[in-house]
Formats: structure tokens, sequence, C-alpha cells
């Protein structure tokens, strides 16, 4: 029997050849250097910070060559899907602002001339392959059952050989087609594997982008191809749709650097051309119970899935300037001398790249998002603000939309000077530092945190002085405080905290603690921005009614 009738006998509705997809999915038409890279995650339902600053260098070096970035969806593992795994992956992409040129845009939506972009609905096209290589006397059926395969694990365990199926451990390798038939038609389970061509004692050497050269051993694994429920196994799907789908970079884990003499030898015997590779190191954290480095993880840590930061409206912007310094050992430096430049301005270098893998440091990216913020207009912090909490704080939201001017002019306060105010690290926790802005929200039970000066009636003393003789809505800030120091040496305090201290004896507190009462009894909070500048934001009528609400408590 000829491997030809062998590959009839299993796939007998493949007509296609192999020739027949280089007519289908042509080379792209593309300038030279164009850079061809995709995201292939499993349908998993999120991304992984670890996975994100991959799509952020898969989506940026396409943007610097003219090139293409799509999403491809593996999702030949059962094990590794969920329901409406692929929408969870696209809308984290979305909301990262990470555009896709080709591929799967949705749980039943695909645009791009090279697809399908998902592998289950390949399955042709790997039969095809694996046809073809039948025919060629590179692939054969495997009866062995996953008891066989333990069984010869545990021997060359024992005997302290090289765990695999390979050389004489290959026992269908050599197996008649005679045979091969027979037990095909009398319905034994069977999956295809590779007839692999290699020799382990020779040498491949390749050079990958971020770690150079390196050296392995060839592969001599006949490897599986097809597994037994007709999907292909990663390395053969890899090789077949990176071919036809065009890629010529591979940007992925680290974890699969070992496997790239079984890809070198698939894309060899498959006759395509290999794409450059890019193993990029893990995205590692400190534990906090052990103090150990440990790979970030999905299980334990909140920070590892990218959702975390839309719903807590951490800015993208900030997110991306973040992991790019992780990304890039220069980018940091680059970024500390072009504060205001766009991440789109960096030229990205896999050599500058840790192959070793990166630590990730919430703190540190809490502190990019914090002066990202503070460097927004108004404006951007209006609007940002507004799309975050219409999805997450929607009465919020109204609010802000229904006070427009008075927001705008609130989150002015302290913004537009040379070293603007820093309190927002993100946009989840705006409300909780200017609610008691709006008299909507300024309600009910206010508790008031009055500091040194707590006696009621002293404090409706000062409060009543203040609006009887020392409030005009229309002095500048200088003249205000000028009023306030009057204010306090009427009362029996210092003019000057200075002064206090030398003579402490001789007044009840000074003028720092008169302020105090005023912004305490205006927003009931003791820290708060520039009173002043909330004093001018309030305007006359409800600076009056704040303090008459503490003085009529
Ligand atoms: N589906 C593979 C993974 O999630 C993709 C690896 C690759 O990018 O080739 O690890």
């Amino acid at each position: 029997m000829t491997n030809k009738e062998l590959a009839d006998l299993i796939y007998p509705n493949i007509t296609k050849t192999p020739e027949d997809y280089e007519k289908i999915y042509p080379e792209r038409n593309l300038k030279e250097g164009a850079v061809v890279s995709r995201f292939a995650p499993s349908p998993t339902g999120f991304v992984h910070m670890g996975s994100l600053l991959t799509t952020l260098i898969e989506r940026k070096i396409p943007d610097e060559t003219d090139g293409v970035f799509y999403l491809r969806i593996e999702d030949t593992d059962q094990k590794r899907s969920v329901e409406n795994g692929i929408q969870g992956i696209v809308n984290d992409l979305k909301n990262f602002d990470i555009k896709i040129d080709e591929g799967v845009i949705g749980e039943n939506e695909q645009i791009g001339n090279y697809g399908p972009y998902i592998q289950s609905q390949r399955k042709e096209i790997y039969e095809c392959y694996a046809k073809s290589l039948i025919e060629r006397g590179l692939a054969y059926p495997c009866f062995c059952t996953p008891e066989e395969i333990e069984e010869t694990r545990k021997i060359q365990e024992l005997n302290k050989e090289r765990i695999g199926y390979y050389g004489s451990f290959a026992k269908c390798r050599n197996m008649s087609n005679e045979e091969r038939a027979e037990r095909i038609k009398n319905g034994e389970h069977y999956i295809i594997r590779l007839k692999s061509p290699g020799d382990y004692e020779k040498k491949v050497v390749f050079n990958d982008l971020v770690r150079g050269k390196i050296i392995f051993p060839e592969n001599d694994l006949d490897v599986v191809l097809i597994k037994s429920d007709g999907l292909p196994i990663y390395h053969f799907a890899h090789a077949i749709d990176d071919h036809l789908m065009r890629t010529t970079h591979v940007l992925r884990g680290e974890e699969w650097v070992s496997s790239v003499p079984v890809h070198i030898q698939l894309f060899d015997i498959l006759g395509f051309k290999l794409p450059q590779y890019a193993h990029l190191g893990l995205v590692m954290k400190i534990d906090e119970e052990t103090g150990a480095k440990r790979k970030l993880s999905k299980r334990k840590d909140k920070e590892a899935a990218v959702s975390y930061y839309h719903n807590m409206g951490i800015p993208v912007e900030a997110v991306k300037l973040y992991l790019m310094t992780i990304g890039n050992s220069n980018f940091e430096e680059w970024l500390n001398q072009n504060p205001n430049a766009s991440l789109n301005d960096f030229k990205f270098n896999f050599k500058k790249m840790s192959a070793s893998g990166s630590l990730f440091d919430l703190e540190k990216l809490v502190n990019i998002s914090r002066n990202y913020i503070s460097r927004l207009s108004k404006e951007e912090v209006y609007d940002k603000e507004i799309a975050w909490a219409k999805e997450f704080d929607p009465d919020f939201a109204a609010l802000l939309e229904k006070h427009k001017e008075y927001a705008l002019e609130m989150f002015n306060i302290e913004r537009c000077q040379k070293k603007p105010r820093k309190d927002y690290a993100n946009f989840k926790e705006i409300k909780s530092y200017t609610w008691y802005m709006f008299d909507e929200l300024f309600t009910g039970d206010i508790s008031y945190e009055f500091q040194t000066i707590n006696d009621v009636e002293e404090i409706k003393k000062i409060l009543k002085l203040y609006l009887d003789k020392y409030y005009n809505e229309n002095d500048d800030e200088q003249t205000w405080f000028e009023r306030l120091k009057d204010l306090s040496m009427e009362l029996g305090y210092a003019r000057e905290v200075k002064e206090y201290k030398e003579n402490s004896d001789k007044y009840k507190g000074h003028v720092g603690d008169i302020s105090m009462v005023l912004r305490v009894a205006m927003t009931s909070k003791a820290m708060t921005p520039n009173l002043y500048q909330i004093m001018k934001l309030f305007g006359k009528e409800r600076v009056i009614k704040r303090l008459n609400l503490v003085i009529d408590k």
C-alpha cells in the first residue's frame, strides 16, 4: 500500500493541496521591511498584563513599518477555552486602544483576507497539510494509547533516557501501511504524528530577536500533529497559520523557546520560510507573603488582568507607558527627556528587552498614572472621568454633566501650575476627592473633621465673625489671607505660625488653625486642595450656606 493510498484512506474528503492554499493566501503586498505580527491567545476571556505588553509591541512594530497586526484565536485546546472567551479578549484590547487590522473582532465576527482566524474553523486546512505529509512519508497514524505512552515514559525515566516518542520508542513509526490501514478500518483510535527526519546529535542554530543566537539539538521527536479529536497541536497549527497568514514576526512567551527546533523542522519540511522569533521574558512580581520572585498570576494577583485597570479607571496611556518601561530598558530615560511625547514617538528595540523577565511594580504604575492625570487639561480629566463614570457610576456621571462648567473649574484647581496637584491616581477615586464640592452629595449626616479647634462654640464664633466682618467674595488670594490673619488676631490667635511657636502662651493658636476651621466647615474635610480656590469655585451663596450649616447646628 502506498503512502498516497494511506493518506486517502485517512482524509478521503480533503481535495485541496498545499499549492491551492498558496494561491488562496498569497504573499502580502507590503513594502519592504513591513512587519506582520499577531496576538494569538486561547479564548480564556481575558488578557494578562504580560500579554498586554506583548500586544503593545506586536501593535507597535507594524505601526513603525506600515505592517499588519492581527488577532488569531487559538482554540484547539478545549481546556483553555471559556464561554464568551473571545469577546473578553476583544474587549480588553479595545479598552486599551489596541487596534486590530485583521482577524477576530467579535465572538462571531472576523475581518481580513487571511482567515478564518479561529483555529477550530481551519480544520480542513490542517488536514490538507497532514495529508500531504502522510503522502510524503513524513507523518503517520499512531495507535498508542495514553497508557502505553505513560508506560514508555516510566521506562525512559527508570533508565535515565531522554523522555519522548522517538527512535526505538516510537512504536508506530515503522509499522507497515497495510497494518495501519487495517487498524484504521477496524475503528481503532489514532493520532497523526510527525515522522521526524531530525538527528539529535546535530545542532540547529537560530537567532532570537531578544535572546540572540541560540543553539539546540535537532528535533528527533515524532511530535503529535493532529490529536484524536481531529484538531492540530500548537506546533503544527503555528507553522501552518503563521505561514499562510504571512506572519513575519512571532512574539511569544519564553516557554516556547525550547520548541523552536520542532518549529524549524516543521517549517522546513512544509517548505515555509521561518518567521523571526522573539521570545519574551515573563512578567514577575515579588510575592507579598514569601518575598520571592514569581510569575504574575491571574489566580493570585488582581493586577494581572488588564480589566483591573479599566475598572479602576487607570488611564490606558499610563498603563501603556508603564508597560513600556518594563518592555524597553531605555524607555524610562527617554520618557523623562520627552515628558510630553507619546508612545508613538518612541522607537522600539528588541535588543533593549530583558530576556530574563521583568518585575511588575504596581506602585510604580500608580505613580505614572498620578503624574499622567496631573498633566491632563481640565477638559481631558472631565471627559475621561465622565467616560469612566458612565460605565461604573452613572449617577456621578450625570452630576458632572449637569454641572459641567462647575466641574471643569473644580478640575482646574491647582492644575495649571508648574507642579500640578497629584491627588488622583485613577478615575475611580476622583469622586472620593471631590464629592463635597457638590451640594447634591453634601447632605445628610456629614462628619466634620475639625482639628485643633474643635470646641463647638469657638467654631461658631469664628465662622460668624468671618461672615460678618471678614468675608468678601471679590478678594484676591493675598487679601483673602490677610483678612484671615486679621480675624485670627481679633480672636486671640497669632497672625503667623512662627509667631505662635515663639510665644505660644500668648495665643490660643494661629492663623492655620483658623483657616482649618473654615476649610472643614466648608468641605467637612481636613485635607483639600487650595481653600481660596475652592471658595472661589463655590461662590458667595454656597460659602454662606455651608458656613451657616455649621453655625446653625
Ligand atoms: N496560543 C499560544 C499561547 O497562548 C500562542 C503562542 C504564540 O503566540 O505563538 O501561548
